[in-house]
């Protein structure tokens, strides 16, 4: 199959031959559709699967479709965060980012360890459409009040397992605790179902949107994904 039956907007496969991906990836061809249709997702896949654009080209399309654009505020925050587990993997990420987003005039910051809070401030001081961070640093910057998230309701977590492995559970809970809109859960009356529909994000009543790329499912992913997703679509590489 070809990127012309993606549902991509034009001005994305635009970038995406700029780029040289001729074909999509396995994980491209199965994950971008379900991004697309604003449904959580869990990717069963491993590095060198094509798996950061296969999460990157959906968001940069979400954000290109947000009605608040125009206007966007660097005072509310990214409209979305990536969370990787390793500094190494953020800028490998950002890297990536940025080939699709630069071209569409979207700025993406990574917040990771081993630069100081001061310089990462100052790198968000013209606002930044997509963060890409490491959990722990990125509490640190919430709680410190260098970072809102008051506009994001798109989260993806890159290689979950690993972040797990690393201890990160707590911080993950922390950050997706701290959005401000919620996943619908599986146990939530009609009552807080109707107050979280009600909340006006980008001009629109909407869920967050939930996505988590993982080489295995250990039972914490598994915690996590019960805990914050809603109704994930699954695809196994
Ligand atoms: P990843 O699994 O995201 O780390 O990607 C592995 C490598 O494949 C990276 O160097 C990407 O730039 C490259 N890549 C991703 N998607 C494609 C594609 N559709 N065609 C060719 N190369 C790709």
């Amino acid at each position: 199959r070809t990127w012309d039956e993606s549902k991509l907007h034009k001005s994305l496969l635009k970038i995406v031959d700029q780029v040289g991906y001729d074909e999509p990836s396995a994980v491209q061809r199965a994950a971008i559709p379900i991004a697309l249709q604003s449904r959580d997702l869990i990717a069963v896949a491993v590095t060198g699967s094509g798996k950061t654009a296969a999460f990157l080209l959906p968001l940069l399309q979400y954000i290109s479709e947000l009605p608040t654009l125009d206007d966007y505020t660097k005072n509310d925050g990214p409209y979305s965060i990536i969370l990787a587990p390793t500094r190494e993997l953020a800028q490998q990420i950002e890297i990536e980012a940025k080939k699709f987003a630069t071209p569409l005039g979207f700025t993406c910051v990574s917040i990771v360890g081993g630069h100081s809070i001061e310089e990462q401030s100052y790198n968000m001081r013209d606002g930044a459409e997509i963060i890409i961070a490491t959990p722990g640093r990125l509490v640190d910057c919430i709680e410190r009040r260098v970072l809102v998230l008051s506009q994001c309701c798109y989260v993806i977590m890159d290689e979950a397992d690993r972040m797990i492995d690393m201890g990160f559970e707590e911080p993950v809970n922390k950050i997706l605790d701290a959005l401000p809109v919620a996943n619908e859960k599986p146990d939530t009356d009609a009552a807080e179902n109707a107050a979280v529909m009600s909340q006006h994000i980008g001009g629109k009543d909407r869920y967050r949107q939930t996505m988590m790329y993982t080489a295995t499912m250990p039972s914490a992913v598994e915690r996590i994904a019960r805990r914050y997703m809603r109704r994930p679509a699954i695809v196994t590489i």
